[in-house]
């Protein structure tokens, strides 16, 4: 019956998204992500891969308790929603207080030009707890997708750039293009 298929897409729905945020979730990212990288090597699209992280986020739990922090990964959810509306790219929580975007269009180096922006538009976003305005701010560890890699190497090798972002101070995206750069610099 009819009500039966919409069941079925609601159920479908629900099992893709993230209960908190509404975003993708990790599920759908890893089923969708492969194919949307396969369609861009097939066309000669480049593609490169982010994960999106919170700075000092245990902290700001620590410090203004759990549904805050809900709240405010709603509000960065929601935030990162608008500034990529009408882009090819994808988005997920992966989990926690991290979220992943996969990039059509962008290799490594516009890619983290585009994270930068994020980056910088998010810590521009308020959240009201109690009295005051909370702001954030975020690392984001971007790698160009080259080679025959599985989906979860592409993602690995963000999250190493990931890392060393947060090493290097936080509030700040790295990637391969920038690491290639400061050593071509060097030499
Ligand atoms: P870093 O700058 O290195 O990323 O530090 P961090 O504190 O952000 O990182 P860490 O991984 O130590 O802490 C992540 C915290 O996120 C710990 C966990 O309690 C919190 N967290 C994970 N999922 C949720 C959630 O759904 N809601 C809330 N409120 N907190 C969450
Ligand atoms: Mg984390
Ligand atoms: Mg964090």
């Amino acid at each position: 019956s009819l009500d039966m298929l919409q069941q079925i897409r609601n159920l479908k729905r629900a099992a893709a998204c993230d209960y908190l945020t509404g975003l993708f979730n990790r599920r759908y990212f890893f089923d969708r992500g492969p194919r949307q990288i396969g369609i861009g090597q097939r066309e000669s699209i480049p593609c490169s891969i982010a994960i999106l992280d919170i700075d000092h986020f245990k902290k700001l739990n620590d410090t203004y308790g759990h549904e805050i922090g809900d709240r405010v990964l709603i509000a960065v959810a929601h935030k990162l929603e608008n500034l990529l509306d009408g882009s090819p790219h994808l988005l997920s929580r992966l989990g926690g207080e991290e979220f992943g975007i996969l990039m059509t269009g962008l290799d490594s180096a516009a890619g983290t030009d585009y994270c930068d922006w994020l980056r910088h538009e998010l810590s521009r976003v308020r959240i009201v707890a109690d009295d005051e305005d909370l702001t954030i701010t975020v690392s984001i560890g971007v790698s160009g997708i080259e080679g025959d890699e599985t989906f979860d190497n592409h993602l690995n090798a963000a999250d190493q750039f990931l890392y060393m972002a947060k090493h290097q101070g936080r509030n700040r995206a790295y990637s391969d293009a920038l690491m290639a750069a400061s050593v071509s610099a060097a030499e």
